[in-house]
């Protein structure tokens, strides 16, 4: 959602002439578009802010704005503590950023939550010319005791569907290839535009997936809870939409996601799990883990290891359980020490690279079809791109980016595939 919010914020810029600065000491404007969702990113504002804050000592007429997530949180205090920053704006606010800036700067310095609207009528950089992030709701009803998002990003609201096909059909037109539906909340779309629309997340999948051009769709993140009968089935039906979903565990002991307010427990996990790989076949599963959730012991953890390890996930983003200021989780009695927080990552990363290599080595000696995105990172001679498991694969062959290619997978590691184009090897 935050890079999405980049996108949409460099294209609001640049349609009022703003264009991206060679480097950061070039910059006449600087823009921090910023998460919250853990300590360390606001760590690294505080040091990126110092720096900015310096320079614009010695250049006062650098602009300085700051948005997103931690903008929204610290609204009534960022102007104290950063008084150098120009403007201020909530992740529902950044066409403010352009008000401000297109007044001169004579409009009010904060934007926040009370202006939250969707931002599909701004302008957008897309960084990639075929691939497109499409916003379907904000905010979010839950309250997962560890997270900050429903305090700064308010309640879920849905856009209406008619609006999102429309916005999926001009992408389709403009070249765009593979979509993203994005939401805090994803699969629990829908459900507060009854009863005038009564509608829910499959019947959305269905209606992109009929738009014509759309050869991929991804949705993330949903919530467990909300994988109800009729998205499974979408998920099955629709020829677009990649056989890859993310499924956030958090943790594997039913005790610690009682405590998370997480509204499942592990059976309940346990049992979606075999529900969508019944219903796709080579289905890819990714997923969320938190360690060190207060009161979390060697035996919650064993349950958490012993879940990755049953379910073998393709990847799996991992996190130590970062206390923030506001939510239930940071006032938790029972904080897990720091070096038991990061003995327990270290394990955890082990095995999730063990289960990911095995994964990926499966799928050597098997044809893939790869969306180009454009030459491989590490050796220019050969192309790189995704499967619609979401692996990235470098590959030798030819093809633009934004066109789809079939590759023979013939090698792999923790995170890559490597192979060449099937055409290639057939002749
Ligand atoms: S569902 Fe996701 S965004 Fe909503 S409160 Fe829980 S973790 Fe946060």
């Amino acid at each position: 959602m935050n890079a999405h919010d980049s996108e949409r914020i460099k294209g609001m810029l640049e349609s009022l002439g703003i264009g991206e600065a060679p480097s950061r000491d070039e910059a006449d404007v600087l823009v921090f578009n910023t998460c919250t969702i853990r300590e360390k990113p606001d760590t690294r504002l505080s040091a990126y802010l110092g720096d900015a804050g310096a320079r614009k000592r010695e250049h006062p007429e650098l602009v300085i704005a700051v948005g997103g997530c931690y903008a929204e949180a610290q609204r009534e205090r960022i102007f104290e503590l950063y008084p150098f920053v120009d403007v201020a704006f909530g992740p529902g606010s950044i066409p403010h950023l352009g008000e401000w800036l297109g007044a001169g700067g004579e409009a009010p310095r904060g934007a926040f939550g009370e202006h939250r609207h969707f931002a599909a009528d701004l302008p957008l950089h897309r960084e990639r010319a075929f691939h497109a992030w499409v916003q379907v709701s904000m905010g979010c009803n839950s309250s997962c005791a560890y997270c900050i998002v429903p305090a700064v990003r308010g309640r879920e609201q849905s856009r209406r569907p008619g609006e999102i096909v429309a916005e999926v059909t001009r992408l389709a037109a403009d070249g765009v290839r593979e979509v993203t539906l994005l939401g805090q909340n994803v699969n629990s779309w829908g459900r507060d535009l009854a009863p005038g629309i009564r509608t829910e997340f499959g019947e959305l999948l269905r209606a992109c997936d009929t738009v014509e051009g759309i050869e991929r769709i991804r949705f993330t993140s949903p919530h467990p809870k909300d994988f109800r009968a009729p998205v499974i089935t979408a998920l099955a039906e629709c020829a677009a939409v990649c056989e890859h979903v993310h499924l956030p565990l958090q943790s594997g002991s039913s005790r610690l996601l009682k405590a998370m307010r997480r509204t499942y427990d592990r059976e309940r996990y346990l049992a979606l799990v075999a529900r969508l790989c019944a219903a796709v076949p080579d289905l890819a599963l990714g997923t969320d883990v938190i360690v060190g959730f207060p009161g979390e012991t060697e035996d919650d953890f064993a349950q958490t290891l012993e879940v990755v390890e049953g379910v073998r996930y393709d990847s799996a983003f991992t996190f130590i359980f970062s206390p923030r200021k506001g939510t239930e989780a940071a006032e938790l009695p029972d904080q897990v020490p720091d070096a038991v927080k990061h003995e327990r990552l270290e394990r955890l990363v082990e095995l999730v690279q063990r289960i990911a290599s095995e994964r990926n080595a499966e799928r050597v000696g098997r044809v893939e079809e790869v969306l180009v995105e454009g030459s491989s990172r590490t050796d220019t001679a050969l192309l790189r791109g995704r499967t619609r498991r979401n692996t990235m694969v470098n590959f030798g062959g030819a093809g633009q980016p934004g066109e789809l290619v079939d590759v023979l997978i013939e090698g792999s590691t923790s995170t890559t595939l490597r192979g060449t184009q099937a055409a290639l090897v057939a002749a």
